[in-house]
């Protein structure tokens, strides 16, 4: 597979400003350096979806280079508050090709870049032999071991930061991506520390850098302080604060489960009546959910949230909150005010605290100049591939946002990429 160094100053330029022309008028379009280094693939994030596609790619016989824009493994997980458990999460599937030990919790409370070498091969030692998840076992999600009360942020990191060093890998980080442009017969990745030219990107950059806030009037004059699930870390800084929490998802039971009891009060406002859930969300409704999904972003929408399709599922959190009474529902207010929040019918409630625990969006800014967005907002995509950019998959997007969804997207990238590279047409189906 080719790596070197290509000069692509002139072509990049050109392409940018006829195919552009708006784009050119933009603060996004990169300088290209008068070399950059000429690789075949490139994966942008090393979440489950960007290791995925890295081990199928592996496979399939290219050599990825991965740049990720975190200090260390982990991709979203490593963020994610210490109070989420293993025991509370709603399954975490393995990645393909080495297994994590549900018996051994000694990776978490050690240095995520120990030396340990923690996950047993699902294909019995043959590291990127048989996969573990090879799109049609659906994996594995269950967590029987001895890391059920220990944080999703220690666990999953010290799994992957274990994948990576046992498959060797390369993964570049900290680097942050900020555009990827067209230039020629190459796509040109621009980051904070380097530039390289490839023939084919798969973009893996997940959703938690973009937390979505929603705007109600009156949010500057509020008193009280307001924050996102984002940066959630635990139930201790609300106690006695009386908590007005936003969204109908399960970051939002998450938030509700923990503060009921620590804080003065709690206060549930969603903008939509959840849609409890008992069904045993089984192989054929996860397909039919998959399927709404994926229709939305074929025809170039934004992604729903995954509980718009699901419904709120009575996983552990909902469970708690809803036996700590937490999850008496009212509907959105109307406005915020200086001391709380309004309804239209007049009537207000008194708060310190707004937590917004209102989802994300996807992280494609650096996809910019590509131009890819649609009027409805979203990338027309057709399994993982971007229909209007054929060296580009996009992968954790839409239908695909959920670890099993990441495995499989990452095997379906690779195809694509494979056929991409010898002249074939690409696989539509990810999930
Ligand atoms: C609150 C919450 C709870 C969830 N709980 C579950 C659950 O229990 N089970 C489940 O299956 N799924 C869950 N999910 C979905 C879960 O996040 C995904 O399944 C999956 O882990 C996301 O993987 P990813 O690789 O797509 O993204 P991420 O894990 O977010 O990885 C993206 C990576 O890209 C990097 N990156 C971003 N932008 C750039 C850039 N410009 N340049 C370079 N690198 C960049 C980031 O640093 C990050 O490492 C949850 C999601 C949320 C928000």
């Amino acid at each position: 597979m080719s790596a070197g160094r290509l000069v692509v100053v002139v072509a990049a330029r050109a392409v940018w400003q006829t195919a552009a022309g708006a784009v050119g008028k933009t603060a996004r379009a990169p300088a290209v350096h008068s070399d950059v280094d000429e690789i075949d693939v490139v994966v942008i994030g090393a979440g489950q979806a960007g290791l995925s596609s890295a081990y199928y790619l592996r496979r399939f016989g290219y050599e990825p280079l991965v740049l990720d824009a975190a200090d260390g493994p982990g991709g979203a997980w490593r963020h994610r508050s210490p109070t989420l458990t293993m025991d509370k999460v709603h399954g975490i599937f393995d990645l393909p090709g080495i297994r994590r030990d549900l018996n051994d919790d000694r990776s978490g409370g050690r240095d995520l870049d120990g030396e340990r070498s923690g996950g047993r091969d699902s294909d019995g030692g043959r590291s990127g032999g048989r996969d573990s998840d090879d799109g049609r076992s659906g994996g594995r999600d269950s967590d029987g071991g001895r890391s059920g009360g220990r944080p999703a942020a220690e666990v999953v990191p010290a799994y992957y930061g274990d994948y990576e060093r046992r498959l060797g890998l390369r993964v570049v980080r900290p680097v942050k991506v900020a555009a990827v442009a067209r230039a020629g017969e190459r796509l040109v990745v621009t980051a904070d520390t380097g530039q390289w030219a490839a023939r084919a990107v798969v973009n893996a950059t997940g959703t938690w850098t973009r937390p979505y806030w929603p705007y109600y009037p009156g949010a500057r004059d509020f008193r009280g302080r307001q924050s996102h699930y984002a940066t959630y870390r635990g139930p201790a800084e609300f106690a006695g604060r009386r908590v007005v929490v936003v969204g109908g998802g399960h970051s939002a039971a998450h938030v509700l489960s923990e503060l009921a009891g620590v804080a003065a009060s709690t206060l549930w406002v969603t903008r939509s009546l959840p849609a409890f859930s008992d069904a045993d969300f089984g192989e054929q409704a996860r397909r039919a959910a998959v399927a709404r999904v994926e229709e939305r972003v074929r025809a170039g929408l934004v992604p729903q949230s995954v509980v718009s399709v699901t419904g709120l599922g009575h996983t552990p959190v909902v469970r708690e909150a809803l036996a700590k009474g937490a999850m008496e529902r009212l509907p959105m207010f109307e406005r915020i005010t200086e001391y709380g929040v309004r309804w239209a019918d007049g009537s207000s409630h008194e708060a310190d605290t707004i937590v917004w625990a209102t989802g994300f969006r996807s992280a494609l800014d650096h996809l910019a100049p590509l131009r890819l967005r649609e009027p409805g907002g979203g990338i027309k995509v057709d399994g993982t591939q971007a229909v209007r950019e054929p060296g580009l998959q996009l992968v954790g997007y839409g239908p695909s946002a959920s670890t099993i969804g990441a495995n499989r997207a990452g095997r379906t990238a690779a195809e694509n990429v494979r056929r991409f590279m010898t002249g074939g047409s690409p696989a539509s189906t990810a999930a």
